[in-house]
């Protein structure tokens, strides 16, 4: 059918932005149309509505021009790219269809409106070139303008590793590999983005390229600032210089490890509250909240460096006043580095700078305070270059201005002196009008008489109907007749009115004016404004772990060069503000000489893995430069953790939990050093107890033959405790717990030697499972332990039966293998039938089966024996 006009327009501006959400200006609105009317109004809960008619219908929805950020936001949230389409013509000043173009594509990766952005997050855009095994990574948040880049040797899994770890929001990746990623990476839509063929004109930025010697980075940073430029379709003029970044400078977690310990956020509720940053994360600035997330992804291996940061957390935990009354001026202080970028792309409004400005008043005192704690040297020394930028703001915009920066009301008066005319003559004119309502009542004696004004008939003299006859002849021209009134001008007044009219239009129209050229002047501050922002997010960190350490009784721990880990009075730093305040019990950890594992026994819920976590959290702390929670604490510097803890959300994921169990073992196996951590929490539980429990001892016989890393292992198979006679290397430990009138009772503390029992049922009947459940487990321990020993031996210990009678709800497998120990009968040689189950069961593809499925393999397999 014949298309309108407009739609053709339409259609042909979509064709360039398939996977976008096309916003397409109509008047005060944007409208979507087709496949996207049909998705936003979706995702967005707005009414679909239709153009045209019968078969040509097409889809459509809108949503209200002053309105449209907010669904931007939205789509954005939901990982959709959004295309605003604008008039870029007055449709007053045209004949046909107004012009219209693409003016900014937003998507996740790309963000710079402070309204779609986390205030403490970045937002990163990740860009990678390959050659096969090599990766060039670039990654960027466009909202502060800081970036870096790197080279990563290895497979697809290190990619991915480098990709996870970062958060980026947004993947560019060649078109060779896209394909093959697109299943591993997120489902969000516009995660991925495929390298565009042809790399726009970068001349303007080599200055950022230059030094790139790596062909691999270069082409991923060029591919990246492309994309950069597609999407904001303007000059980028804030990027920093890129940070060369090498992965071996930090100290490394996998995704696992960071989800594990729950750094950022918890694992299962994916909140912050719980994890270690709502613990640690006291800074008052969002510059501040960034950068301390920025430590907990990249941890310092350099001693002197975590010295230098606790040595300033030294400084301002013995300042408690002056570091105070720092904070206090610190929460004045806005977000310089995202202003700082607004000022260099332009977008910054006059309300921002006075922000900026009013932060910037605060250097002074800060300085004072720094000076007083002794720390001057170290930040804000070139605080003075700011000074012109202050009394630049100060002597050029007014206090509060509004955000829009179109409409007037940013300049001060004196600052242009042509601004000042128009002003005068517009204040004039309406104090003239002011004051014509007097003199109008005077000369015409009607006390009702009034001077209003209206958008359609600007100002106007109203005289009630019955009053009307008193007016004097030819002075008055009728404007507007209402129910019982006359509205009247005179040629003074129409004069005046224009007058009035036309400075006002020149005002805010100069004042736009004046107001770009103080953005435009002003950008040159912006490298040392990033500078600044550096500096105040560092002090806004480090007077946070003072401020930490001070109420949660930190100390400082002594970071050493040897291998030894000494910990007195150790607490894990999230567990102990959830529970009962003093009901912490402190524990040891003591990896000394030659000391590299601890073999920790014990019940259920008796607190082995908290332990374990409170050993990998108070190394990141260390790292980062923080006090820990403990006593008196000695460490090493490790260069990677590793973990494997807890099963629960493997299960949701679908993934095999034994597959998923052995992969991060694998990590940690392959990848760490002997001055790696490795945490391995009740390995081998997701298989049968005799798979388990052989690969557990293998496990641990390799770490101590082939890495020597420090190691804490906590099992359930107690049989593994004898390891300690023939690996020296290795201590047990367990956590205690009594019984108290038949109920357990967890002491939580970690004691030398292995566990006697691990009171397993008692944990199951604190958990509810049915009485009869547990008394008859209680029965089966009995057997199990007088007459039947020889029968645990081919099947199950004791303590095991017990413990697995605790995780029925989780193992159903445990089940089986607890309900057939009665009369497993021997075997010699074997059937057709059990050489096909056998058969089947080595075929089988364990990465794409879900537990369930498992389940139904297995039930399948009874029922074939
Ligand atoms: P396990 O790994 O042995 O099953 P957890 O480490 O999960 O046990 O601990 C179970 C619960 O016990 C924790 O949620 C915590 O509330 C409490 N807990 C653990 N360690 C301590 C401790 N040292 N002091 C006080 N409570 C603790």
């Amino acid at each position: 059918m014949a298309q309108t006009p407009m739609m053709n327009q339409y259609l042909k501006i979509k064709e360039n932005y398939q996977d976008a959400i096309l916003f397409f200006r109509l008047g005060d609105f944007y409208e979507m149309f087709h496949e996207d009317a049909l998705v936003a109004s979706k995702e967005l809960e707005i009414t679909l509505t239709g153009r045209g008619q019968g078969e040509d219908r097409i889809p459509m929805c809108g949503v209200p021009h002053h309105a449209a950020e907010g669904y931007q936001a939205k789509l954005i949230e939901k990982g959709y790219k959004v295309a605003i389409c604008e008039q870029v013509e007055d449709p007053k000043m045209v004949k046909g269809v107004v012009k219209r173009e693409v003016t900014k594509l937003l998507t996740p990766g790309t963000l710079m409106n402070s309204n779609l952005l986390a205030e403490k997050e970045n937002n990163y855009l990740f860009a990678f070139a390959t050659d096969g095994s090599n990766f060039g990574i670039a990654r960027c948040d466009l909202s502060t303008g800081e970036n870096d880049i790197t080279l990563v040797t290895g497979d697809d899994s290190d990619l991915l590793h480098e990709i996870g770890t970062s958060e980026a929001r947004e993947v560019i990746a060649p078109l060779s590999i896209e394909q093959r990623l697109k299943d591993k990476l997120s489902s969000n839509p516009a995660f991925l983005v495929s390298y565009q063929e042809n790399v726009s004109d970068l001349s303007e930025y080599t200055y950022l390229t230059d030094n790139m010697k790596e062909p691999l980075i270069k082409e991923a940073y060029q591919h990246m600032l492309h994309y950069l430029l597609e999407t904001q379709k303007q000059s980028i003029k804030h990027l920093q210089q890129p940070v060369t970044y090498h992965a071996d400078s930090f100290l490394k977690m996998d995704v696992h490890a960071k989800r594990n310990l729950e750094l950022v956020e918890t694992l299962r509720e994916k909140k912050k509250k719980g994890s270690l940053l709502s613990i640690i994360d006291q800074s008052v600035t969002s510059m501040g909240g960034r950068l301390l997330r920025q430590w907990l992804d990249r941890p310092l291996v350099n001693r002197k460096k975590i010295g230098e940061r606790q040595s300033v957390v030294r400084s301002f935990l013995t300042h408690f006043f002056e570091r105070e009354s720092l904070r206090d001026s610190l929460k004045e202080v806005y977000d310089i580095e995202r202003l700082a970028a607004r000022i260099a792309y332009g977008s910054v409004n006059a309300r921002e700078l006075v922000q900026l400005k009013r932060s910037l008043n605060k250097l002074p005192e800060m300085k004072e305070q720094l000076t007083l704690i002794g720390l001057e040297q170290k930040w804000l020394n070139k605080s003075e270059l700011f000074q012109a930028l202050v009394e630049k703001l100060a002597g050029s915009l007014v206090e509060d201005p509004p955000i829009s920066v179109t409409e007037g009301g940013l300049i001060i008066d004196g600052y242009s002196e042509e601004l000042d005319t128009y002003r005068d003559a517009s204040r004039n004119g309406k104090q003239w009008i002011a004051a014509l309502e007097q003199s109008e009542r005077e000369l015409t004696n009607i006390r009702s008489l009034k001077v209003g004004y209206n958008k359609v008939f600007g100002y106007y003299i109203e005289v009630s109907r019955t009053n009307t006859h008193l007016l004097p002849e030819g002075r008055y021209e009728r404007k507007q007749t209402l129910a019982n009134a006359e509205r009247y001008i005179t040629p003074e007044l129409k004069e005046k009115e224009a007058l009035i009219l036309e400075a006002e239009e020149k005002l805010t129209d100069l004042e736009y004016q004046l107001f770009t050229a103080i953005r435009a002047e002003i950008e040159r501050y912006v490298p040392d404004l990033q500078a600044l922002a550096r500096d105040i997010s560092e002090i806004d960190v480090l007077a946070g772990f003072a401020a930490t350490a001070e109420q949660n009784g930190y100390v400082q721990p002594e970071v050493t060069e040897t291998r030894d880990v000494e910990i007195k009075g150790g607490r894990h730093p999230v567990v102990e503000t959830v529970i009962k305040r003093g009901s912490y019990v402190q524990n040891e950890i003591n990896l000394i000489d030659n000391l590299n594992m601890l073999l920790i026994t014990g019940p259920n819920m008796g607190g082995k893995s908290t332990y374990m976590r409170q050993l990998a959290l108070t190394v990141v702390m260390t790292q980062i430069g923080s006090f820990v929670p403990a006593d008196e604490a000695k460490l090493p510097v490790f260069d990677k953790i590793f973990t494997r803890i807890g099963a629960a959300d493997d299960l949701a994921s679908g993934q095999s939990t034994f597959m998923v169990e052995m992969m991060e073992t694998k990590d940690a196996l392959t990848k760490a050093t002997a001055n790696s951590l490795i945490l391995l929490d009740e390995i081998g539980r997701g298989t049968s107890t005799y798979d388990g429990m052989a690969l557990a001892q293998a496990i641990i016989e390799y770490i101590y033959e082939s890495i020597g890393a420090k190691t804490l292992f906590s099992t359930h198979y107690h049989e593994l405790t004898t390891l300690a006679d023939s690996i020296p290397t290795l201590q047990n430990v367990h956590v205690s717990a009594t019984e108290e009138d038949g109920a357990v009772v967890f002491l939580h503390r970690v004691i030398a030697g292995a566990a006697d029992r691990s009171y397993g049922v008692y944990v199951a009947e604190l958990a509810g499972l049915p009485p009869q459940v547990t008394s008859r487990a209680e029965q089966l321990l009995e057997t199990l332990e007088t007459g039947q020993r020889h029968v645990s031996q081919t099947t199950n210990t004791p303590e095991l039966v017990k413990e697995e009678v605790a995780a029925t709800s989780m193992h159903a497998s445990t089940q089986l293998t607890l309900f057939q120990t009665e009369d497993v009968p021997e075997k010699k040689g074997r059937s057709k039938k059990e050489d096909a189950v056998l058969q089947s069961m080595s075929e089988l593809d364990l990465w794409h089966l879900t537990p369930f499925q498992a389940l139904e393999k297995i039930n399948e397999w009874q029922k074939q024996l």
